[in-house]
């Protein structure tokens, strides 16, 4: 029994070792932070040198530059001939992602997230209605609709905008929103004796409605 005693004890020494470590760990590390953040707020000279080159958008990209990134080599070299939000992944926490995308990727001109939308994160990709390339990577070749967010992953500032540039494009018109024609052959889906039921049928479903 006392030898139980003497075990637990330790134990419990042991435990509580371990805890406080574990709090003073993590004490130390939110205190640095806090204190990086008051040094930023303080010097706005320090801020511009704090952050990185690759998340800085504070100066906006000329279209004309996006237009030739676009049908450059480098272009093709880092998407191929897949729409710019093929490769693109959602994080989420759980297993379903949220309705929405994220409101913006971009706050005050710096990227403040670590995984930026398709657009906010490629700087040379401009959403213009005469950057009609990367629009038309958004408009769906079935049924000429723009694609959802759901599935091209970008944020809902950079859907706004696309929306606007579609619609500007399509007033300009320098993207064609016509879909091609399609003939079926409705023999492949109703045989002939199918076809001949069928109005029989009609009359009385409507009946039974009525
Ligand atoms: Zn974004």
């Amino acid at each position: 029994m006392a030898s139980f005693l003497k075990l637990r004890q330790v134990l419990r020494a042991d435990i509580l070792q371990k805890i406080s470590v574990r709090n003073l760990s993590r004490g130390s590390v939110l205190f640095e932070e806090e204190d990086e953040g008051n040094e930023v707020s303080e010097s706005p000279e320090g801020k511009s040198e704090n952050i990185h080159p690759s998340k800085d958008r504070r100066k906006p990209m000329p279209v004309e530059t996006s237009i030739r990134y676009l049908a450059s080599e480098a272009y093709k070299e880092t998407y191929g001939s897949a729409p710019v939000w093929k490769p693109y992944r959602r994080n989420h926490k759980g297993a379903f992602p949220p309705q929405k995308t994220r409101k913006t990727c971009i706050r005050q001109g710096i990227i403040t997230t670590g995984n930026a939308c398709p657009i906010c994160r490629d700087e040379y990709l401009v959403l213009d209605h005469r950057n009609t390339s990367l629009l038309n990577q958004f408009i769906s070749e079935f049924n000429g609709e723009i694609i959802s967010y759901k599935k091209t992953g970008i944020c809902q500032k950079q859907h706004k905008q696309l929306l606007i540039a579609v619609h500007r494009a399509k007033d300009y018109g320098t993207i064609t929103f016509d879909v091609p024609q399609r003939k079926y052959n409705y023999s492949d889906w109703y045989k002939p004796d199918a076809s001949s039921k069928s109005p029989e049928l009609s009359p009385k479903t409507i009946q039974e409605h009525s």
